[in-house]
């Protein structure tokens, strides 16, 4: 038999797919949460977060710390909503 066959196969078209990634600086977090700066050398930064919702402040120092905020904001949602449903139960 005559196996002459191609051994590149390789499906044509490759193409460039270098798209950066638009990643937004402000996280959604700041939705719920207010940012609190502190000034140093004149310059504003962003030292703490406090939850709209139970009024916590959480540290928020530096850049792209969110996670815990993401954290906290569902319990405390979760949390909110039981409160909520225990006061419309029984006092
Ligand atoms: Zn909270």
């Amino acid at each position: 038999m005559d196996s002459s066959a191609p051994a590149s196969a390789t499906p044509g078209s490759t193409g460039s797919t270098g798209r950066k990634r638009g990643q937004k600086c402000t996280s959604d977090v700041w939705d719920d949460f207010d940012p609190i700066y502190n000034e140093v050398n004149g310059v504003k930064v962003k030292v703490k977060a406090k939850c709209h919702r139970c009024k916590s402040i959480l540290s928020a120092a530096g850049s792209g710390g969110t996670g815990h905020l993401r954290r906290h904001r569902k319990s405390c949602i979760a949390k909110s909503e039981r409160t909520a449903r225990v006061q419309g139960a029984s006092v």
